[in-house]
């Protein structure tokens, strides 16, 4: 199991609207970050501020500048700090990461899945509610 390469893949795949975030944080958005409040509408994430248009990707991803051209795509979030729940807990599961391409998995990962989700859990504990 790798450290996350910001390949961007989970992000593109979640962030059209799978993703979801709570009132709580709906809430406090709107008192401490209006910039990311503006992305809401009817609870939901994200739509144009402008147009009410849902987004097909998350308005917050943001390609990273190569040194060369042929370095692969990396991806940061330009709202890391307070972006949704949901994101923070993703990868949670070595079969959701299979479905989605993660590249945190490597070859040996695939030999024994239970030991390669206690290497995820120590990689994401931080990342996580407690008790988790
Ligand atoms: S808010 Fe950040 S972590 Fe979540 S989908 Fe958008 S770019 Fe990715
Ligand atoms: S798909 Fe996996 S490696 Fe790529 S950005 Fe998401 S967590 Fe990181």
């Amino acid at each position: 199991m790798k450290e996350c390469n910001q390949c961007g893949k989970c992000c593109i795949k979640y962030g059209d609207g799978d993703l979801s975030a709570t009132q709580e944080e709906i809430d406090l958005w709107e008192i401490f970050n209006p910039d990311i409040f503006a992305f809401i509408k009817n609870k939901q994430i994200w739509h144009d501020p402008h147009t009410g248009e849902k987004l097909s990707r998350c308005p917050f991803l943001e390609l990273t500048p190569k040194a060369t051209p042929h370095e692969a795509n990396k991806y940061t979030c330009s709202i890391y700090l307070d972006r949704p729940e949901d994101c923070r807990h993703y990868p949670s599961l070595i079969s959701e990461m299979l479905r989605d391409e993660c590249e945190m998995i490597e070859i040996i990962d695939l030999e024994n899945y239970k030991k390669a989700q206690a290497k995820l859990d120590l990689i994401m504990q931080d990342s996580r509610p407690a008790g988790y």
